[in-house]
Parts: structure tokens; sequence; C-alpha cells
């Protein structure tokens, strides 16, 4: 069993005010938490509350001002082939498919870079067929005609598919997804969800499941994290999260959400 640790994990980013005054703002304050594989833990928070920068510390976009990130218990290293080795486990599919696919590349470009530096696959017939590989594992055909498309030529959930399959390229042990259906049409976000517990019990990944949506947390995730500005303040198995919330903010996201079964049949368009 894999896994990946936040240690006591603190962010602070230096400000400034509008009349010149500096200080620190803790986008992330000593936050803990454990991912293992096989299992999904959503993240939920409302806009602000620092989610995305535990994205970015996971992915080694940030560093941490203090703490710790741990894979497998090793402190994660920050050059080199110790790096190289970290990208090969953790990866990322990002919230926005529009501007996190290069125009000018084709759909084959974008997979077949990570496969062969990843050493997934070594010359063009091999590179060729893991492709398509990768592309019929999210479901999108047919391979050789998606594969030859530039992204401009894809729906906003193709392209997320594409990001997908990138993300799986490498074949990691964790996968981070930062809201990754909040910027795709309603009817099509079920889909891609769906997608991804899939891919996540094939290939036994753990999944960081980054939201503020409490229906579909509930719904794709082991445990619940709830952060409120950069703390976490509540977390648990995901049913007792959402029906018994202990901490007021979580209180108050439960009480705004509507009934989530209603919400899982809205989010699907039926
Ligand atoms: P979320 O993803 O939950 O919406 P973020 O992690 O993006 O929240 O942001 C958390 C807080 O940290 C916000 O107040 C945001 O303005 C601040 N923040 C994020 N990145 C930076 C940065 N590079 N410099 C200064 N402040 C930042
Ligand atoms: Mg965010």
């Amino acid at each position: 069993m894999s896994t990946l640790e936040f240690r006591n994990v603190t962010k602070a980013y230096h400000i400034r005010g509008k009349r010149g005054q500096s200080g620190k703002l803790f986008a992330v304050n000593d936050v803990n938490f454990t991912l293992e594989s096989g299992k999904t833990v959503a993240l939920v928070g409302q806009s602000g509350s620092g989610k995305s920068t535990i994205a970015k510390l996971l992915l080694q976009l940030e560093r941490p001002s203090s703490g710790q990130i741990l894979l497998d218990g090793a402190p994660v290293k920050r050059h080199g082939a110790g790096l190289r080795d970290y990208r090969h486990n953790v990866q990322m599919v990002f919230q926005d498919p529009f501007a996190s696919l290069n125009p000018y590349h084709s759909v084959a470009h974008h997979l077949a870079r990570p496969l062969a530096l990843h050493g997934r696959a070594r010359g063009s017939a091999e590179i060729e067929a893991g492709v398509r590989q990768l592309l019929e594992r999210v479901r999108l055909a047919p391979a050789a005609e998606i594969a030859a498309k530039h992204p401009h030529e894809l729906s906003g959930g193709q392209r997320q598919r594409v990001a997908i399959a990138r993300a799986l390229a490498p074949e990691p042990t964790m996968l981070i997804a930062d809201e990754p259906v909040s910027m795709l049409d309603v009817s099509i976000r079920l889909g891609i969800l769906n997608l991804l517990a899939e891919l996540q019990r094939e290939d036994n990944l753990g999944v960081l499941y980054i939201t503020h949506d409490l229906a579909t947390a509930r719904h794709f995730s082991d445990e619940i994290l709830v952060m409120y500005k950069g703390e976490i303040v509540e977390r648990g198995p995901a049913d007792d999260v959402i029906l018994n919330p202990q901490h007021e903010y979580t209180k108050k996201l439960a009480a705004a959400a509507p009934n989530p079964e209603l919400r899982l049949k809205q989010i699907a368009g039926v």
C-alpha cells in the first residue's frame, strides 16, 4: 500500500495591504492528512479556503513554509531523480480543461510525451499503442481519430478525459483532482466523476477529490476533510460528516446544500 502524507503543513504568503503595509496570509495552516492507495478523500470548502494551495503543495508547485510532505513515509525530494520519482507517483487533473492542454499540440502528443518521459513506452510503435490504450481507458473513441485532433476540436468533457489520460500515463499511485468537473457542463459532470471512480478502482489509486460540492463529495469519497480559512475543521467517514456535521461551518455547508440524492440527479441531468 502506498501513502501520501501531509504532516503539519503550513503555507504562508506575504501580502501587501492597500496602504502598503505587509502581512502574512496563512493559506494552509498546520494541516495533517494521509491519502492511501485505493481510497478517495474529498477536500471540501468554500472558495479561498486553501484547497488549491494544498493541491499545489502536493504537486511540488509550491513549497511548504513549514511541515513535511511524505510519500510512503519518506520526505519528498525536491530535485533530480527523487523529484522525478515523486512525479511518476503523484499526478494531477486541473480544473480548467481549456487551459491545461496546449492548443498547438495534438492529443497524441499530449499523451506520448509523458509515456516517453516516464519510460512507460519506447519507440514509436509502443508509444502509439500506449496512446491508444490510454484513450480507450478514458472511453474516447475512435482512438485513432481522437489522437490526431487538437484541443480546439474537442468538447470540454473530451478535453478533461484527455487530461485524465495524461495523468494516468506515468502510472501514478496518487491522483489529485482539483475541482475536476466544476467548469464542465452540468449534464456531463457525473460521467466524468464515474470515470474517475472506475479508474481509481482499476488502478487502486489514492485520490484527493477537491470540490465545493457536498453531494458528490459524499457519493464519491470514503473520507471527507472540511477546510475553512486554511484549516481542516472537521473530518471523518463521508456519511458521518454529511449526516451529522459537528462544526458550525460544516453545518452551514450541509444546510445550504440541497438533498444530496436530488443534487446527484441534477448533476446527472435526469
Ligand atoms: P481555494 O482553492 O480553496 O479557492 P486557494 O488555495 O486558491 O483557495 O487560496 C487560499 C488563500 O490563499 C486565498 O485567500 C488566496 O487569495 C490566497 N493565495 C493563494 N495563492 C496565493 C499567492 N500566490 N499569493 C498570495 N496569496 C495567495
Ligand atoms: Mg481552488
